[in-house]
Formats: structure tokens, sequence, C-alpha cells
């Protein structure tokens, strides 16, 4: 019976480590914790920054709908980070989704953007953020229409839209 006992804990030893250190890394992701290329100070966000893309951007704020710039735009071209200047989102992919903030339903690579849960205000949301700089741009739902099914949700004051000529 000892046997067995002391056979259970060296066998759970290596288990227990593998998850403490799943626990860590979990952690590491969470929130301002993780780490971007583009590095910046509160003080330096706020120098570049208006007081409502800081609010947005920085704190996860939100804007009033049908207030910001893009909701209703037809602007054709590349929609860039507002912080960073990351390219997010192409024209060809936005649509009237009749929320009041301009929708993509799809951005333009995936690696630009990073999505992460979010249960503020008691729902549970998937938040998105640039992933060159970890700004707020919004959310993304899953009521999007074809090819992807999926609305990005996203702040006009987190997007900058660089027009092409065509
Ligand atoms: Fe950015």
């Amino acid at each position: 019976m000892k046997k067995i006992i002391f056979l259970m804990i060296i066998i759970s030893l290596p288990l227990y480590s593998v998850c403490a250190q799943q626990n860590e890394k979990s952690n590491q992701s969470k929130g301002k914790e993780m780490s971007f290329k583009i590095q910046k100070t509160e003080k330096e966000w706020k120098e570049i920054l208006t007081p409502e893309q800081y609010h947005v951007l920085r704190e996860k704020g939100t804007e009033q709908p049908f207030t910001g710039e893009y909701w209703n735009s037809r602007g054709k071209g590349v929609y860039k980070c507002a912080a960073c200047g990351a390219e997010l989102f192409s024209s060809d992919t936005k649509f009237d989704s009749d929320c009041g903030w301009p929708s993509f339903y799809d951005v333009i690579n995936n690696k630009n953007v990073i999505t992460k849960d979010d249960y503020s205000f008691g729902m549970h949301r998937i938040e998105v953020m640039c992933a060159n700089c970890g700004s707020h741009l919004g959310h993304i739902f899953d009521d999007g229409p074809k090819p992807t099914g999926q609305r990005y949700c996203i702040n006009s004051v987190s997007i900058k839209l660089e027009k092409k000529e065509k």
C-alpha cells in the first residue's frame, strides 16, 4: 500500500509542475502584463493621443454610437490603428451593421489583432486589441455577414482611414 501511495506522489509531481507553469503563463498574458512591440508610458500615450482617443484606446472606453467619424463612412482605403498606425481593416470588408459603430466582417491580417475575453459590465464579450501596441479597438461578435459571419465592432476613434484613390 505504501508503495502505491509513494508511486502516486512521484507520478503526480511532474503533472503539478506543468499545471503550475501553465497557470503562470496564462496570468502573464492577461491585461497590461502582455508585452507589445510598441511600448509607451501612460504619459507618452497622453502626449500623442487626444483625450477621447486615450480613453478608448488605452482605458478601454467606448464612444457613443452614431457619433464617430466612420460609423457610416464609405471611404475606400485602409483603416489603421489610431495609436500606432498598424494596418487593421480594409474598407472592402466594411458593412452597414446599423449598430452605430464601424463594422467589418474581417481583418486585413489575423496577426495584426489579438482577442481577449472581456467580462466587464456583467457580460461576456470578446475584446479586440491591436497586436502591435495593445490598444483597445472594440469587440467581435458572431452575428456578421458572410463569408466569415463575424462582426468586428470597432470604435471610430481607435482607427484612422488612409484613403486610397481608385
Ligand atoms: Fe496599434
